[in-house]
């Protein structure tokens, strides 16, 4: 889930960390990443990872089919066996994309796995830029294949905010190839 309430809080505490770093370090070391990942043991595609059938509907006034497809680009093109293929029947697919307007909820995205198959749902309610979108239906399919939030300011993963782009990062490509 994507959450809007505690990014403020977040923003400012990343600020206070941004201005002591600046202060009291010079130089900062390379950070890695590469363990930045928390994996979900209950969640994931059991074979379908190679060809994770999507399918899509609107339900709301928005059309997010353009964002949608930018994140499934952005997963496609990690190092990862992840690839997403759109279907066009519902029955076919084991990933089912909804968009509507669910009002003032608090959420702009969220996954809910079942048995087999798993949900997303976007939230047109919100006013989000296209990318901002993408990123969103980015961070729902980190979920939906297996990854729980992990709090790092570069994450696809992290619980809310936003990095500014679709693609995973460092730590949530490791996830997935260690999950998969
Ligand atoms: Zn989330
Ligand atoms: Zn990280």
């Amino acid at each position: 889930m994507k959450f809007i309430k505690k990014s403020l809080i977040r923003i400012t505490l990343a600020c206070v960390l941004l201005l002591s770093i600046t202060v009291f370090t010079l130089p900062v070391g390379a950070v890695d990443h590469s363990t930045h990942y928390s994996i979900n043991p209950f969640v994931g595609w059991n074979g379908h990872e190679s060809h994770v059938e999507w399918w899509y509907s609107q339900m709301g006034s928005k059309n997010f089919i353009g964002e949608i497809s930018y994140a499934c680009n952005s997963w496609n093109n990690t190092p990862t066996v992840i690839n997403m293929v759109r279907v066009y029947s519902k029955s076919g697919s084991v990933l089912r994309i909804y968009s509507n307007n669910w009002g003032d909820n608090g959420w702009y995205g969220q996954h809910i796995p079942y048995i087999g198959y798993g949900n997303i749902n976007l939230n047109e309610y919100y006013s989000l830029s296209y990318t901002q979108w993408a990123e969103v239906a980015s961070h729902e399919m980190g979920h939906a294949h297996g990854l729980f939030h992990y709090n790092c300011a570069s994450e696809l993963m992290k619980a809310s905010g936003f990095i500014g782009t679709p693609n995973p990062y460092t730590g949530d490509i490791a996830g997935i190839n260690a999950k998969y």
